[in-house]
């Protein structure tokens, strides 16, 4: 038995038309872990998942998933994992159930039919089980689409962007679904720039972000390894497209819509932020000073990328 569900070892991407995706990225996953993979738009997080999931192909390193290799065993690979993609896709006239039915025989498997009133018992889908998938409401195509990935039994489940646009009740949801067959035995590895999610769900998350990993820990660890800084949050009455100069030395990110700056700082340093909000003339509606948690590992790592 491996000790590992999931090995990446310095993994690189460069598309022909593009940007290197990935640069020499490296991971672990044990078995039994939810394992984020957090990070930004364009991070290198989907091109992961998609080399993992045989859908693009890697220019360096290796992949492993338990005891089988990427590059020699990729039909072995096929069917440790169940992928969860982002984009909802099933055939319109197939039933819930014809649709299981017909995953169950992408994989050769010929009887499966407990397994999947199984998979539709533990996802809330058993009722819906004769509706064509075209009248399914998001919330429900959203379950469909992890039933299909779990329809052979894999033993690493992935999910990319699971919650993306999900509204935060269904979001809540699909989280206690993923935290119900981890318990149940199934590793998840998901990837997320929702950091919160990654904070509820996850024991260890990798950061990434320019197709490298900027971290990666036990999630407390990283949020302990902040040490004294703390994060004080200036909202303002105006509009504003960029940080102003003044505060352009401090580790400051400009939330959307532009009336939020987050500022990474020392409480020895708050004198000195204060004479400088006042340079810049800054009108300010309120302001607050708290503690890190692990968006502010996200906004030190990744901090400074919007103004750019
Ligand atoms: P994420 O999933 O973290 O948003 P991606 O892996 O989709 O990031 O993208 C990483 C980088 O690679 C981005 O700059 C993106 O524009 C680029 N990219 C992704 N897919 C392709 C592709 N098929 N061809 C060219 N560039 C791509």
């Amino acid at each position: 038995m491996s000790d590992f569900a999931l090995k990446v070892s310095n993994v690189s991407k460069l598309y022909a038309k593009g940007p290197k995706a990935l640069n020499g990225v490296s991971l672990e996953i044990k078995p039994g872990e939810i394992f984020g993979l957090l990070g930004p738009n364009g991070a290198g997080k989907s091109t992961l998942i998609n080399i993992i999931s045989s859908i693009v192909r890697k220019d360096e390193g290796s992949i492993q998933v338990y005891e089988h290799d990427l590059d020699k065993n990729p039909t072995e690979i096929k069917y440790d994992i169940g992928l969860v993609p982002q984009e909802i896709s099933f055939d319109p006239f197939l039933t819930v159930e014809q649709t299981l039915q017909f995953q169950s025989g992408y994989f050769g498997i010929k009887d499966n039919q407990s397994y999947i009133e199984e998979v539709l018992e533990r996802l809330s889908l058993i009722d819906k089980r004769d509706n064509r998938t075209r009248a399914l409401s998001g919330g429900m195509k959203r379950r469909l689409l992890i039933a299909k990935a779990l329809i052979h039994k894999p033993r690493l489940l992935i999910l990319d962007e699971p919650t993306a646009g999900v509204d935060v009740e269904l979001r809540h949801n699909l989280w206690n679904y993923v935290v119900d067959l981890n318990k149940q035995g199934t590793t998840v590895l998901l990837t997320t720039h929702y950091i919160e999610e990654a904070q509820n769900l996850c024991n260890r998350v990798a950061i990434i972000d320019k197709g490298e990993i900027q971290a990666m820990d036990q999630t407390q660890t990283l949020i302990d390894q902040l040490g004294e800084e703390k994060v004080f949050t200036l909202q303002l009455k105006n509009n504003h497209t960029k940080v102003p100069t003044e505060l352009q030395k401090y580790k400051v990110k400009l939330i959307e819509p532009g009336h939020t700056l987050e500022i990474i700082i020392n409480p020895d340093d708050i004198e000195q932020l204060f004479a400088d909000i006042q340079t810049a003339k800054l009108d300010i509606k309120n302001f607050q000073l708290s503690e890190q948690k692990l968006e502010d590992v996200f906004l030190k790592l990744t901090y400074n990328r919007n103004e750019n």
